[in-house]
């Protein structure tokens, strides 16, 4: 008995090994194996095509690793409190103010820089306040501004009054 199959269609007996059967011409090899056969050629399509995606993922969460870390909020603050206790430099990319009458320039920046680099420590706490989720010190406030490569949270301090001391708590 272990040498007769019956033909799925017509429920003949036939031999087994045939390829067809003799009764009703129906084709007998199973119909898995001709499948994986066409399965193969298609996923060697589907594996570029994964392999593809893959890859391009794999870049874009490299890259995403690189750019947290390149403007990660703490990088981001301590950006932001060097350029604020350095007089010389211009500024006006990390700090913008609230006040609508005064406008933000490296002229109208550099005696608060001027402040906080005689007063480092008072700038220190700011920073160390701002990167322990506490977005507001003194006059000034933590705001996501913008975007770093059109991905990444850009991070500027946002003061009420720039005028020298504006920021520094009592
Ligand atoms: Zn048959």
């Amino acid at each position: 008995m272990k040498n007769i199959k019956y033909c799925p269609n017509c429920g003949q007996a036939v031999e087994k090994g045939a390829a067809f059967c003799q009764n009703c011409g129906a084709s007998l090899n199973p119909p898995e194996k001709r499948a994986s056969r066409t399965g193969r050629k298609k996923s060697k399509k589907q594996q570029r095509i994964i392999a593809t995606v893959a890859l391009a993922m794999l870049a874009f969460a490299g890259y995403y690793l690189w750019g947290s870390s390149q403007y990660s909020k703490d990088q981001q603050v301590d950006w932001i409190m060097a350029a604020l206790v350095s007089p010389d430099e211009d500024a006006t990319r990390y700090i913008v103010t609230d006040s609508a009458t005064l406008a933000v320039n490296h002229e109208n920046l550099a005696p608060l820089q001027k402040f906080y680099k005689e007063h480092q420590t008072a700038a220190n706490r700011m920073g160390q306040n701002f990167k322990a989720g506490d977005n507001k010190y003194g006059d000034f406030r933590f705001v996501q501004s913008g975007h770093y490569a059109g991905t990444f949270s850009e991070i500027q301090a946002a003061g009420q009054d720039l005028s020298a001391g504006g920021g520094d708590q009592p």
